[in-house]
């Protein structure tokens, strides 16, 4: 079996090999998955919700374990990474209370009853990005468990850790064998075989839009039905009767969390022409005041990007000609540092266009609401965004015109487990999250008991 070796992004320093599945241990993989979501899915409800609980339970008494884990491996700050950790347990927590709520309908016909029961699809696969291994791996297996299924993860090749360690802990608290199943392995192998598996029934997909296409073209022969998680270019829409030193000092959370390695990222930041030069000299400080440094320390608030490769590509934006308008700080020396970077570019130019996927941000002016929708929209992408408006209704109207599926007013959050996640256009397909997430992971049978005789 090959390995890859894994270097933790903030250092350099190896941390181990690990091995790398082939596609005939996804074939078993999903084998094992069948027979243990057979058993499962018969579970009285009460006994799988109990069983969450457990897992949840058992993520939480080793939270700061799994922290440490995704510090090493990712480079996440340790503040960062404790409420990632917490996230699991409180995602499952969340959809433990679902196998007692998923109920199907019986609705009113003519000379029978007629009911429909919301059935498990059988084996789940989640693909996941390296960018947050553990929190999106959550996101799919908790309420796919939940709805009666088995799951499969295919964690991403530089950061499987945390992902293999929750595959142990649901063990540890009394998860069937084989019900939640790791297997780390390169995506155009392990992953591909996921996709095309005709035993896999659904997939949940969340990485970079243009491997977002190709699963999507890969599960077409099979008609396996697929939730894609991809790429954004969301913007930061500050209007000029907004609260503009609560807008410039948050701005940086809002685009420099994880590096800038966030699907949220709001790495276009729009600002009303009128407030422009004001809102520069207020985000300056804010964004050289970002503590970049040693992860491990409870006071950095970024960290490394995550993989020499990934450092070139983000590096491929800031060349000589980069219009920088200023930079935070970044320490010297070995691990894959890069400094928060602010552009003030043309419209039209490729960083504006494009998903950096790093601590990179482009300021644009805008005239009036009308050209600040249209600078919003005018993108491919449609996952997130913000609104700095202190206008009740511009922020309506703007709210109900900017194409994306998570939107805050005054706020930079995206992420609630209560609340449905996902995006419009080029960012995906489906929801995660939120009260309806376990639906995503059943089929509507509809069943019809005639009562009375059919009328001739
Ligand atoms: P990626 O597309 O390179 O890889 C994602 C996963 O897909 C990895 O596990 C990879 O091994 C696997 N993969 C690669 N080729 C495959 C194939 N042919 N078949 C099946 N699987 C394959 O993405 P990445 O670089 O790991 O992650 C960054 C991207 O993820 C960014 O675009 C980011 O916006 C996006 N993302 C989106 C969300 C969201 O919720 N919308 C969340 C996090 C990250």
């Amino acid at each position: 079996m090959s390995t890859i070796e894994l270097v933790n992004p903030a250092d350099e320093k190896p941390l181990g090999p690990v091995p790398l599945a082939d596609a005939d241990a996804v074939d078993e993989a999903v084998v094992r998955a069948r027979a243990a979501q057979r058993t499962w899915a018969r579970l009285a409800p009460a006994d799988r919700a109990r069983a969450l609980r457990a897992f949840a339970g058992t993520v939480a008494s080793h939270a700061e374990e799994l922290a440490a884990l995704e510090v090493a491996n990712s480079g996440h700050p340790i503040g960062q990474a404790r409420w990632e950790a917490g996230h699991v347990a409180d995602v499952l927590t969340y959809y433990a209370a679902a196998p007692e709520r998923l109920g199907g309908r019986q609705i009113p016909v003519a000379g029978g009853l007629d009911i429909t029961f919301a059935e498990p699809i059988g084996v789940v696969g989640i693909i996941t990005p390296w960018n947050f291994p553990m929190t999106i791996a959550a996101w799919g297996f908790a309420p796919a468990l939940a709805a009666g299924n088995a799951v499969v993860v295919k964690p991403a090749e530089w950061t499987p850790l945390t992902t293999i360690r929750l595959g142990e802990l649901a063990l540890e608290a009394g998860l069937p064998e084989h019900l939640l199943q790791v297997v780390p392995g390169r995506g155009d192998v392990v992953g591909d075989r996921l996709v095309t598996h005709p035993g896999v029934g659904k997939v949940v997909f969340t990485g970079s839009t243009t491997t977002g296409a190709k699963v999507m073209a890969a599960a077409a022969p099979t008609v396996t039905n697929v939730t894609l998680e991809l790429g954004g270019k969301s913007a930061n829409i500050v209007f000029a009767d907004s609260d503009l030193e609560r807008a410039a000092s948050t701005a940086p959370y809002g685009v420099f969390d994880n590096a800038g390695q966030d699907c949220c990222a709001r790495s276009r930041i729009l600002v009303q022409a009128d407030v422009y030069e004001r809102f520069m000299e207020l985000l300056e400080p804010a964004v050289r005041a970002v503590a970049v440094g040693d992860p491990t320390d409870p006071a950095t608030e970024m960290g490394p990007l995550v993989s020499r490769t990934h450092w070139e590509k983000v590096a491929s934006y800031v060349d000589d000609d980069a219009p920088v308008a200023f930079r935070g700080s970044a320490p010297d020396g070995a691990g894959f540092w890069f400094p928060p970077t602010v552009l003030t570019p043309e419209r039209d130019d490729r960083s504006v266009r494009e998903e950096i996927f790093g601590p990179v941000v482009t300021v644009l002016p805008f005239t009036d609401e009308a050209d600040a929708i249209g600078l919003a929209n005018d993108t491919a992408y449609g996952l997130s965004g913000s609104i700095w408006t202190r206008d009740l209704s511009r922020a309506v109207r703007v709210s109900r015109a900017v194409e994306a599926g998570n939107l805050s007013v005054n706020s930079h959050a995206s992420v609630r487990y209560a609340t449905p996640f996902g995006g419009f256009k080029q960012s995906g397909i489906g929801r995660e999250l939120g009260p309806d997430a376990p639906d995503a992971f059943t089929e509507t049978k509809n069943v019809y008991f005639a009562i009375e005789e059919e009328p001739a």
